[in-house]
């Protein structure tokens, strides 16, 4: 019986780990977002890069910056940056009620903030 018996035991579990292998890979899509931005599955860790000067591993901020003072152009995207909380109108600060949304795609939109006079 133990003849018969251990292997398909073995069987069993190594074909339930090769499925599980398999499952877990298929959950691996880094673009299933696109062109929203990416989301990091909780429990993610920070990116590491090695600090030149200590020789110690710092993790890596994301800065999403929309304005730099290096040149005058603004590197937008839309899903993943916002716009500024001015009114593009007038450049005053913006009401939160007040806005239009334009819908890009299915899912993809685009808030424009206006201020209560020019709303
Ligand atoms: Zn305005």
């Amino acid at each position: 019986m133990t003849a018969i018996l251990g292997p398909i035991i073995s069987l069993t579990i190594a074909i339930l780990l090769l499925g599980r292998r398999k499952w877990m890979r298929n959950r691996i899509q880094p673009n299933c977002d696109f062109p929203l931005a990416p989301k990091r599955p909780a429990g993610t860790p920070l990116a590491m890069i090695r600090n030149a000067e200590t020789g110690l591993l710092e993790a890596v901020p994301r800065p999403v910056e929309l304005f730099t003072e290096r040149n005058d152009w603004i590197g937008f995207q839309i899903g993943v940056n916002k716009l500024p909380a001015v009114c593009c109108c007038c450049v005053e600060s913006a009401d939160p009620a007040f806005f239009y949304k334009q819908y890009i795609i299915e899912g993809l939109s685009l808030t424009i903030p206006f201020c209560r006079y020019c709303a």
